[in-house]
């Protein structure tokens, strides 16, 4: 007897350009084939200047939603109808999905940093005082997260002062959370009584794998859990030099991990199988 044919899948992705190296794909597919889903992830490469169109191409074509990367996680919000509260205040959106013929924006990054604080390292952000590395598009995203989250005092050390100062002031004027400003001309030494610290920056970030942020390695003590935003190599200088003092560590593919994660319960309605992705992962990085 004939099964029932279906050759439809439905369809996720991701619009960026350039694109072709956003490994988001290995994840996803791995996901959707341990689940037996029929679902495919495609990698889209969209110009800047046809970033609408292809936003329409969203409802006609069908799709559940879309991943947004570099450089339409901004400008997209005008595209969208409803933009989640957090990612309305980081004024950036890296998820769609679509419900009910509206486009819906999330920002699932610092989410995902906050499910790796939480359930990988033990640690509830309330009350907790941190300093964050960089105040690019991943330092917005993890503060805010922080922020709503109930953390105590956040302080921003970046080489550009406007970009640092921008972020203290979206903080100090949103959330509960106070947040300070450090310039980050020479070594930088982590206060005492700091909780958390994060390396926000791209320093570490594959090829360039021997450099690593410049800050004073004997500030960071044993009670402090300090995180990297590498995906690759998750095992970067920075969180080596932390586990030297004896401080708890978390890796960036972890948090890429699971912001994925996310995306993929928002998209399917199911609970990713987050073991099988990091594995996938894992393998595509070459990492043992
Ligand atoms: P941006 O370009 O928006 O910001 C980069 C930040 O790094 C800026 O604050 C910049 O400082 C700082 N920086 C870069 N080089 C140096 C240096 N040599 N010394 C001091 N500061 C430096 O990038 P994103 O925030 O989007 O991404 C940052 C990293 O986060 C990337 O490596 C990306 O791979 C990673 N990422 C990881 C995710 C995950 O899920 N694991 C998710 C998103 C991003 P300045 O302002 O002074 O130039």
């Amino acid at each position: 007897m004939m099964s029932e044919r279906n050759y439809k899948s439905e369809l996720v992705g991701v619009f960026g350009c350039p694109v072709a190296e956003n490994p988001t794909i290995v994840m996803q597919e791995a996901a959707f084939k341990a689940l037996n889903l029929n679902f495919r992830y495609l990698t889209i490469e969209v110009r800047p200047q046809d970033l609408e169109t292809a936003i329409k191409g969203i409802l006609a074509c069908n799709f559940k939603g879309i991943n947004l990367t570099i450089p339409h996680k901004v400008e997209v919000l005008k595209y969208l109808d409803v933009i989640a509260d957090d990612a309305k205040l980081m004024g950036a959106v890296n998820t769609i999905y679509v419900k009910n013929g509206s486009l819906y924006g999330e920002n699932t990054d610092g989410k995902g940093f906050l499910m790796s604080l939480r359930n990988e390292a033990n640690v509830e952000p309330k009350h907790k005082k941190v300093v964050v590395l960089g105040a690019g598009g991943a330092a917005r995203a993890i503060t805010v997260e922080l922020a709503l989250a109930g953390a105590e005092h956040i302080t921003i050390v970046n080489r550009d002062e406007k970009r640092g100062q921008e972020l203290v002031a979206l903080l100090n004027s949103n959330t509960d959370c106070t947040a300070k400003y450090a310039s980050w001309h020479e070594t930088f030494s982590i206060p005492e009584g700091t909780d958390v610290l994060v390396n926000a920056t791209s320093i570490g970030l594959y090829p360039n794998v021997s450099s690593k942020a410049d800050i004073d390695y004997d500030t960071i003590k044993p009670g402090m859990t300090v995180c990297d935003v590498i995906p690759n190599p998750p095992s970067t200088l920075f969180l080596e030099e932390a586990k030297k003092r004896g401080a708890k560590t978390l890796d960036g593919l972890g948090m890429l991990v699971n912001q994925g994660a996310i995306g993929f319960k928002i998209w399917t309605g199911m609970e990713a199988p987050v073991e099988v992705m990091k594995n996938a992962l894992r393998q595509e990085f070459g990492i043992k």
